[in-house]
């Protein structure tokens, strides 16, 4: 309503630029405010809440006095001629460094310089064409990378990597309160690293973008950013810094969320280590597409696409560097263990139902025929023998139904 109000004085006073000078002070701020609010916006431009430039009043045409008063209104709700608006779009313009120009390394550098941002790089190996194909410049010593003291560094190194880098980095080279920050995909290993080696007065925050240049190749849109804010100093520009680099990925459309480093090994051990464990052990079968994929099946042969492009330094580093894993792993064993078992547990009682069927032998006849051929009773042997029977005979039951099979389970002879 408020809004409708205000854009109704505006569209008089456009018409008579005579109008109240209260009224159009009171449009000016409380209607952009009011359209703002309603619409859910932090800030509009006036020219928005006037729905287009057309009733934005001209210079020319309206009386010295009455632009004076709608102007300096205007100016705090950033239109296109504001220069205050212009100055602060100048400041989120960040130089970022990127030390490891690998896979990932480039793929974010591509994202900041399409944001405006301005990308130095180092890395290992030499990366010159493709730092310079995508604008960014790209310094093969890291002393001259430093020298260009960029806002921030990320290290967008191999987590096995990392400790040797920083550790022969030159970070006295930086500029005194650099943001340094990491895309590592463990968070607690960095966190420490940071936290021992570098000088007290660098900024420190720790990144995590959960994706990659595979499952993040098109729109970020609503794909998870962690971070922890892990030292950031009192002073307002260091705040803000952090923020603005921040702000690239939250005006991508990344789902922010901030959380300890801790908390995300937790929480990634269960949910990415598993996920790069499966990816893999699906890529090792060599799964291939079918003219029948299921749903199901596709989402597996997209997983397997999703991880086998990560290095295995990646994947190392995600059990190495991230204490839950271990667990995680142990957990993965087991479940596997416990569904194989359940099979071949059913696998057992169907085959000896069959053979009770085929040859209506008791599980005393079937124990001596087995140990006069020669063979042990033993759990083992007992099952291989089993198995083999399916294999060759391929007789698996399915003329009894679940109860009987049930039934009879609790009747198998004790081995
Ligand atoms: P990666 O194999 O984990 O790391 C490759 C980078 O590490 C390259 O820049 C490489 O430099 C550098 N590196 C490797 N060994 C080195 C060594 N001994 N000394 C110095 N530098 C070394 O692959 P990545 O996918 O690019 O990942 C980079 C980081 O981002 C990792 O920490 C990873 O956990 C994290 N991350 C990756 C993804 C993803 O989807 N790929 C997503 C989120 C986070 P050179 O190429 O110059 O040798």
């Amino acid at each position: 309503m408020s809004a409708f109000i205000a854009s109704s004085v505006l569209a008089r006073s456009t018409a008579n630029p005579r109008a109240s000078s209260v009224s159009t002070r009171v449009a000016s701020t409380t209607g952009t405010r009011a359209f703002a609010k309603c619409h859910g916006a932090d800030s509009l431009s006036a020219r928005d809440a006037l729905g287009g430039s057309s009733r934005v009043p001209s210079r020319t045409s309206t009386p010295a006095r009455s632009t004076a008063r709608f102007g300096v209104r205007a100016l705090d709700a950033a239109m296109p001629f504001d220069n205050e608006a212009r100055a602060a779009k100048r400041l989120r313009k960040l130089k970022i460094g990127i030390v490891g120009f690998g896979n990932l390394g480039q793929f974010l550098a591509k994202r900041f310089i399409d944001n405006d941002h301005a990308v130095i790089a180092t890395s290992r190996g030499d990366y010159s064409d493709a730092a310079k194909k995508m604008g960014a410049r790209y310094f093969p010593d890291p002393d001259d990378f430093c020298e260009q003291h960029p806002d921030v560094v990320i290290f967008a190194t191999s987590i096995l990597s990392t400790e040797a880098t920083i550790n022969s980095f030159p970070v006295q080279r930086l500029r005194r309160n650099t943001l340094v920050a990491d895309v590592l995909s463990v968070k607690q290993f960095p966190k420490q690293l940071f936290l021992q080696r570098l000088p007290d007065d660098f900024d420190i925050v720790c990144l995590h973008p959960m994706f990659g240049p595979d499952s993040g190749k098109g729109t970020w849109k609503n794909l998870p950013l962690v971070y922890d804010k892990v030292r950031i100093g009192e002073e307002q520009p260091r705040r803000e810094r952090v923020d603005n680099l921040l702000s690239i990925f939250e005006d991508e459309g990344c789902r922010m969320v901030e959380m300890s480093c801790e908390e995300h090994d937790r929480q990634a051990a269960s949910s990415q280590f598993i996920t790069h464990t499966v990816g893999r052990m699906l890529g090792s079968m060599e799964l291939e597409d079918t003219t029948i994929n299921t749903k199901g099946y596709e989402s597996l042969l997209n997983l397997v696409n999703n991880t086998s492009n990560d290095s295995f330094d990646l994947y190392y580093g995600l059990f190495m560097y991230n204490k839950n894993a271990t667990q995680e792993l142990n957990r993965l064993e087991l479940a596997f263990s416990q569904v194989k078992a359940q099979l071949f547990d059913r696998l057992h009682t169907l085959i000896r139902d069959d053979i009770f069927d085929i040859d209506g032998s008791s599980p005393e006849q079937l124990k001596a025929a087995w140990e006069k051929a020669g063979e042990t009773m033993n759990e083992r042997g007992y099952k291989e023998r089993l198995i083999d029977q399916v294999n060759s005979t391929g007789v698996i039951g399915g003329s009894r139904d679940e109860p009987d099979r049930k039934g009879a389970q609790s009747e198998a002879p004790s081995r």
